[in-house]
């Protein structure tokens, strides 16, 4: 599967007439804040009388919308996050895209929204790079951050499946999301939850993120980057992080993380993880991990490692665990071995520093 390259043709370009200069553009890349610089076009499709259509790259330009659109009252939208990474010949690669594209049906599918097929979410993403290629970073560690989403555009405030959707894939140039070689502070969310049995929480849906504002605000009064959410029902067992997956290494080497309990996001670098560590035979059990048990373990030892995997935030160290009635270092708070060794690897295949053995890189 290696050497495959996408074609964007079947979203056709009208370049924008005001594109930014490059002496603007260098500007902007310069140490850019996530998601806040935007390239010259977005894609776009839409979605009425049953089928896609519209599609085409088209410049960057405020969306109008009917004040009554269903999106605006009910958050119907489902999102994606994925990189195009620069390697050293100048060529750029998407990374499992298709894994975006089938989670993107899967969310539609929960939000009783029409799936965009695998082959036009792939051909959006490649006809905007193509378009946009100038935006695509070269320093270590940067990206191209393409945000595909699909929302409700009827003008309806009835409660039900609108009848008309748009497509947009924007594109962002982001640094590391999360700078520094030390680990980042968790707050332990109690009381609060992301979501629950049966809700939305495998969906990659806009409220399970509105509903992570409250307790992400109280984790940034407490002096925490980040918060951990335990399950709706025992507050009992870890889930995932606002934006990332959770990885637990014990002190006799092998690796943990929570199973897919229906309740959190099947992250792509989860996987990619999963396989790599299984690759150099340490395969990853994922099971259910009890709060109490990193809790007994980080402070006991017989948890030597936390980190955090995620596309935005690839492989974040976690120093520190608070919550209202506790605070733990995590082994000495910085970056440990496993986490360190497998930065390492995912970042060497998704910059072109080594063999993509798996053909997870797409070129564009
Ligand atoms: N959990 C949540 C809640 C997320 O928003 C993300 C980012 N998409 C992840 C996990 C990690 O998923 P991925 O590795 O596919 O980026």
């Amino acid at each position: 599967p290696t050497g495959r390259t996408l074609s964007g043709d079947a979203f056709p370009l009208t370049p924008n007439p005001h594109p930014a200069t490059d002496t603007e553009r260098a500007a902007l890349m310069t140490d850019p804040v996530f998601g806040k610089v935007f390239t010259d076009h977005m894609a776009r499709a839409t979605w009425s009388g049953g089928s896609w259509g519209d599609r085409g790259v088209v410049p960057l330009e405020p969306i109008p919308m009917h004040p009554g659109a269903a999106v605006l009252h009910y958050s119907q939208q489902v999102f994606e996050g994925l990189k195009a990474y620069r390697h050293a010949d100048g060529s750029i690669h998407l990374f499992r895209p298709t894994m975006n594209a089938e989670r993107m049906i899967d969310s539609a599918y929960r939000l009783a929204m029409p799936p965009l097929p695998v082959d036009d979410f792939l051909a959006a993403c490649a006809a905007l790079v193509q378009a946009d290629q100038r935006w695509v970073p070269e320093a270590d560690g940067a990206a191209l951050y393409l945000r595909p989403y699909l929302m409700a555009t009827e003008t309806s405030l009835l409660v039900q499946p609108s009848d008309t959707y748009d497509l947009v894939v924007t594109a962002s140039p982001v640094g590391a999301y999360m700078g520094g070689g030390g680990g980042v502070s968790i707050w332990v969310s109690r009381g609060y939850h992301r979501a629950n049995d049966g809700g939305t929480g495998e969906a990659k849906t806009g409220g399970n993120y509105a509903a992570s504002m409250l307790p992400q605000q109280q984790a940034k009064e407490n002096g925490c980057g980040q918060v951990l959410f335990l399950d709706a029902k025992e507050d009992r067992y870890v889930e995932e992080l606002g934006g990332m997956n959770l990885m637990v290494v014990l002190g006799d080497g092998s690796v943990a993380t929570p199973r897919l309990s229906g309740t959190i996001l099947p992250g792509i670098t989860r996987d990619s993880v999963m396989t790599l560590l299984a690759d150099a035979g340490r395969p990853v059990r994922e099971r259910d991990i009890e709060i109490d048990e990193i809790r007994e373990g980080v402070a006991s030892g017989a948890i030597v490692e936390l980190f955090a995997v995620g596309t935005a935030a690839v492989v974040t160290p976690i120093g520190e665990l608070r919550s209202d009635d506790f605070a733990l270092t995590v082994g000495d708070g910085k970056a440990g071995p496993v986490g360190s060794w497998v930065k390492k690897e995912l970042t060497d295949i998704q910059y072109g520093r080594t063999a993509d053995d798996h053909g997870w890189l797409i070129r564009v």
